[in-house]
């Protein structure tokens, strides 16, 4: 279990769960192929990418509930509570990308579907 911890932290950090020094992005969005450190593939299939996506589309579903949960509990106008939470849901999105996809090189690793080459 701290194991799982530790990597999904790492992964947070956007470092690679393998060696957990190297940085999996080279840029804001461009993830790199392999680990600068150890070398490791970060996805190996197309399409893995999809995981990520779930993980925000998961993330964001939950603000949306939030939200609504605020429209129907508060007195606030609702125009301002729908706007306010896709406002918020954007930006995470964007913002939470990287962390997403990191999380997800994670999850791979920990089930064994990410590995070092010898
Ligand atoms: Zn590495």
């Amino acid at each position: 279990m701290f194991r799982v911890l530790r990597i999904l932290c790492v992964t947070m950090l956007l470092r690679c769960p393998a060696c957990q020094r190297g940085q999996m992005f080279r840029t804001l969005f461009q993830m790199n192929v392999r680990c600068p450190v150890c070398g490791v593939v970060f996805e190996r299939d197309a399409g893995e990418v999809t995981g990520a996506m779930a993980i925000n589309t998961a993330l964001m579903s939950i603000m949306a509930i939030a939200g609504a949960a605020l429209a129907i509990v508060t007195d606030f106008p609702a125009g301002w509570i729908i706007g306010g939470t896709a406002v918020v849901m954007v930006l995470f999105g964007v913002f939470f990308y990287r962390h997403a996809r990191a999380v997800w090189v994670g999850i791979l690793f920990l089930t064994g579907a990410i590995f070092e080459d010898v």
